[in-house]
């Protein structure tokens, strides 16, 4: 045996080092962060682990293509303010990324060592990185090229608009992001709850951002505020668009007016961007159910669920049509929400809300479901199991079973495509839209998605904008 293949195996046996956590029972009350971070030396530890592959799996397993061997050989040695530096020349939002992205079916998934054991840990790895530079970093900016004196206008400050900035920026244009909310940030700011993001991490990704020249403009409700066109006018050159799909879905059922049903994006925009969760330090209000239930089996799901047990509930219960199997959680998310007390019910289905005489939600009655044959998602569809009927008390029931695209900015451009869904019709490799000079990309293209592929959308899009800036449409 080689020397080379016994330092390979010995690699492949070492565990991975995880990462601490607050424990359940602790963490289930307050909305700080649940995994508390690396020190330096479990990072060069777990970073040893790498086997620097020469074909790597998991750049190709990443949406931005991130080299990961090379900002894992930096951290390995001991070199983490060089390491961040080298990532942030693939992704403006590292501290983001390593936080929420979902590693375990992208990086990690394709990372040699998880066909035998455990893959190493990237996520947790790219998040020191970013969080090392928080703390000791100079502040010192990557390169940028010369001013172009092209100007782009780029819609929506979420991750797909912020990448898009990022990039634009780095290769000399001018950018300025115009949001509509009062904040940049996007979902990582008004969905993610604290306890997985903190605020101040999107804070500080934005402001590196605008260190580097991207202007923000907030409260800019583009098709209401300013058009499309007069953004032209205005001597902007190329527009992005990455608003999103906000737009909430719900049950349609018997009762769903009742007091005490609210849908998830309006329960998280009132907890995290407008801070109900710093109560009584922050006044706004925030139905605090004692008896919760939570439809759906997403991230939104799960960030319901939690949120509503760290704001006081007594019991909060998770209410799915599938099983656990086709639930689209991240499994660390299912696993933390389970840890901390939330209680599946799995292939179960709501079927009309129960509501008192004063118009208030007491209760739910819901139905068993089956598995069936797949429907068009490749998921087996679930059927009522007939009979089976039974009833669930609750006081608040928060609705967080999907969100569709927001018409506001396409309905004021009748010259953008959309497509059956009321998404916006885009070339899949460049994002270029069918109005010329108008690129879109992230969520409102591909419908709810996750934060990286709004953020390779992003990176497609900035790349075709460059080109069009240089070469034309
Ligand atoms: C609660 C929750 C938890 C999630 N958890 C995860 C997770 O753990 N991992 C993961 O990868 N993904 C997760 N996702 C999905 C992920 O956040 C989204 O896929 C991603 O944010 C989409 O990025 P985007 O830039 O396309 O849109 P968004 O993040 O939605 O940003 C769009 C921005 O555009 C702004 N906007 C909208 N209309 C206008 C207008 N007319 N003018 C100006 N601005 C406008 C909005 O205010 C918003 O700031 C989660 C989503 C939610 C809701
Ligand atoms: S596939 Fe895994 S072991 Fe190979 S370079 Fe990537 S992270 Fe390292």
């Amino acid at each position: 045996m080689s020397v080379e293949t016994t330092a390979k195996e010995k690699k492949q046996k070492k565990s991975r080092m995880q990462m601490p956590e607050q424990p359940p029972q602790v963490r289930a009350r307050n909305f700080l962060e649940v995994p508390t971070g690396y020190t330096p030396e479990m990072a060069r530890e777990e970073a040893s682990r790498c086997l620097q592959c020469k074909n790597p799996g998991c750049v190709e397993g990443c949406p931005v293509g991130v080299d990961i061997p090379g900002f894992i050989k930096l951290i390995h040695e001991g070199e983490f303010t060089q390491s961040i530096r080298h990532i942030w020349t693939m992704n403006s939002l590292p501290a983001v990324c390593g936080r929420v992205c979902p590693q375990e079916i992208q990086c990690e998934g394709k990372c040699i060592l998880a066909k035998k054991g455990e893959p190493v840990a990237i996520g947790n790895l790219e998040r020191f990185a970013a969080d090392w530079e928080r703390a000791h970093g100079t502040g010192a900016l990557p390169p940028k090229a010369a001013a172009s004196g092209k100007k782009v206008a780029v819609v929506g400050a979420g991750p797909a608009g912020l990448t898009v900035a990022g990039d634009l920026i780095q290769k000399g244009h001018d950018v300025t992001v115009f949001e509509a909310f009062h904040k940049p940030g996007g979902v990582l700011l008004y969905g993610i709850p604290e306890f997985r993001l903190p605020k101040e991490i999107v804070a500080q990704e934005v402001n590196f951002l605008e260190r580097l020249g991207v202007k923000v403009e907030c409260n800019a409700v583009v098709g209401r505020t300013v058009t499309l066109d007069e953004l032209f006018a205005q001597g902007f050159q190329a527009i992005f668009l990455g608003v999103g799909a906000g737009l909430p879905k719900f049950m349609n059922i018997p009762g769903e007016n009742l007091v005490g049903i609210l849908s998830a994006n309006e329960y998280l925009t009132r907890a995290n961007l407008m801070k109900a969760y710093l109560f009584p330090k922050v006044d706004t209000p925030i139905p605090r159910g004692k008896e919760v239930v939570v439809l759906g089996g997403g991230n939104v799901a799960m960030d319901s669920a939690r949120t509503a047990l760290r704001l006081g509930a007594d019991r909060v219960r998770l209410v799915y049509r599938r099983s656990r199997e086709e639930m689209p959680a991240r499994a660390a998310e299912a696993h933390h929400a389970e840890e901390e007390g939330i209680e599946f019910f799995l292939l179960t289905n709501p079927v009309r809300y129960l509501g008192n005489e004063k118009g208030r939600l007491t209760g739910m009655e819901c139905i068993k479901m089956e598995l069936g044959e797949p429907d068009a998602s490749g998921r087996r569809r679930p059927v009522a199991v007939k009979g089976s009927e039974f009833k669930i008390d609750c006081d608040l029931c928060i609705v967080a079973v999907g969100t569709g695209a927001n018409p506001l900015l396409t309905s004021s451009t009748p010259d953008l495509k959309l497509n059956k869904w009321g998404y916006i019709d885009t070339d899949p490799k460049t994002g270029k839209t069918r109005k010329k000079g108008v690129w879109a990309g992230g969520d409102i293209v591909t419908g709810s998605a996750t934060v990286i592929l709004a953020m390779g959308a992003g990176r497609g899009a900035a790349n075709s904008i460059h080109d069009y800036l240089n070469y034309g449409w």
